[in-house]
């Protein structure tokens, strides 16, 4: 069924104009909103055929705002506010995001552009006839022409603070209007198929005392480069191969900093569980026990286009091909809590199997068997416990833990203590 078809069966269910309806399916539906939720957000709106429409929603504190609620009132401090740019219509829109708070609790927004409030992050505005719609299971106040804002002289205690400013170890997917002052620790330039032909982007690395995130800068600021110690105004988050990216819009302000802010050298330790239900992270730490190596280790050969792992000569994009040879290994690490495969590259992989790429391939040869390397690496690691860092994502495949570094746990405890003393010397 296409978005007309939709549109057209809301419309004659509900007694309303199908343009109207239309228009509002497109919004939701091009701001990620699945159909069959879009459906219903409009169901409640157009008051699925009951009288509706003329009843002035009720004034309701924060926490009493439900997905069942269709208008309502709420008196809220603006905590967040940042502006995006979307395309419904075939136009460009200007929408804002961000979070309101009163004294029982906060609340995700978006203001679209027919919203005529001003959202300052700090004031304490009321904002009559807020729709309310349900976004990942939570409800979401809907700002639009229909919604009367009015900023009030009322001091609220809330118990969040105002504005964005957040370390990059705290910043989650739907993030908004996020402040953050970070090094760039890795900086280049794209060009990539944009909407409007080619464009040039800046996306990296960057650090703060409490982690290291990857950005992506669509408007690309000249403060941006690698060294620089920089504040990011309005900026917000989203996912990005499993983890949270911080992304700089031209709604973003960048300035310089005259101080260097620091950087971790440590990433996070976490449980296995824990990490896996963050839903990725970017750099982590995990230690555990190496249960087992998995297919497709060892030696193996990839697509000489698309670096995909093949088998057979056959990859399943290019077809009949010439593979390349590489080392992989993919390992299952178990801390008694959850599993993840750890996947490392050719050169950690040469260290736990003891050679490289021209010794595998010997190996193999002599044995006239291509396993004998992925067996190799696992006698020599199966069994032990390791101190794994890297890049982790959690998706349809599973739990994977890009590794950056591999390590033998050092479980003696003498070893430790004298590795505490010298460096207490230094
Ligand atoms: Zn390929």
């Amino acid at each position: 069924m296409s978005l007309e078809d939709h549109a057209e069966e809301l419309a004659s269910d509900l007694g309303v104009d199908k343009e109207e309806v239309t228009r509002d399916l497109e919004n939701l539906v091009n701001y990620s909103v699945p159909m069959d939720e879009a459906k219903q957000s409009l169901r409640r709106k157009y008051g699925d055929g009951s009288s509706g429409g003329d009843s002035t929603p009720s004034s309701k504190a924060i926490n009493e705002v439900s997905t069942e609620d269709s208008n309502v009132t709420v008196t809220a401090v603006v905590l967040t506010s940042g502006r995006r740019s979307i395309q419904y219509n075939g136009e460009q829109h200007v929408i804002r995001e961000g979070e309101l708070a009163d004294e029982t609790g906060k609340i995700s927004y978006t203001a679209w552009d027919g919203f005529s409030g001003d959202l300052q992050p700090g004031q304490t505005v009321q904002l009559g006839n807020a729709g309310v719609r349900e976004w990942d299971g939570q409800p979401e106040l809907n700002l639009g022409d229909s919604t009367d804002p009015e900023v009030v002289d009322e001091t609220l205690d809330i118990d969040y603070d105002v504005g964005g400013r957040a370390a990059l170890q705290d910043l989650a997917p739907g993030d908004r209007g996020i402040t953050v002052e970070v090094q760039v620790l890795e900086c280049e330039q794209k060009v990539i198929d944009g909407r409007d032909g080619e464009t040039t982007i800046l996306s990296g690395v960057l650090g703060d005392e409490s982690g290291r995130l990857p950005f992506t800068d669509w408007d690309p600021h000249d403060e941006i480069e690698e060294g620089a110690s920089v504040r990011l105004d309005e900026t917000f988050v989203r996912e990005f191969r499993g983890a949270p990216s911080v992304n700089v819009s031209e709604f973003s302000a960048v300035t310089a900093l005259d101080r260097t802010v620091g950087v971790t050298e440590d990433a996070p330790r976490l449980s296995v569980r824990e990490a896996v239900e963050s839903g990725g992270l970017f750099d982590v730490e995990l230690a555990g026990n190496v249960i087992e190596v998995r297919d497709g280790s060892g030696l193996i050969e990839r697509c000489p286009e698309c670096g995909r792992v093949i088998q057979n000569g056959q990859c399943r994009s290019h077809g009949a091909v010439e593979g390349e040879d590489d080392l992989r290994t993919k390992a299952i690490l178990d801390d008694g809590t959850d599993t993840v495969t750890a996947v490392l590259d050719d050169e950690l992989t040469a260290r736990v199997y003891g050679g490289d790429l021209d010794d595998a391939r010997e190996h193999a040869r002599d044995a006239m068997d291509k396993e004998v390397v992925a067996e190799r690496i696992s006698d020599r690691i199966v069994g032990r416990e390791y101190v794994v860092r890297g890049s982790l994502s959690v998706d349809e495949y599973g739990a994977n833990l890009t590794a950056s570094t591999f390590a033998e746990a050092d479980d003696d405890p003498a070893t430790r203590a004298q590795a505490l003393l010298q460096e207490a010397d230094t």
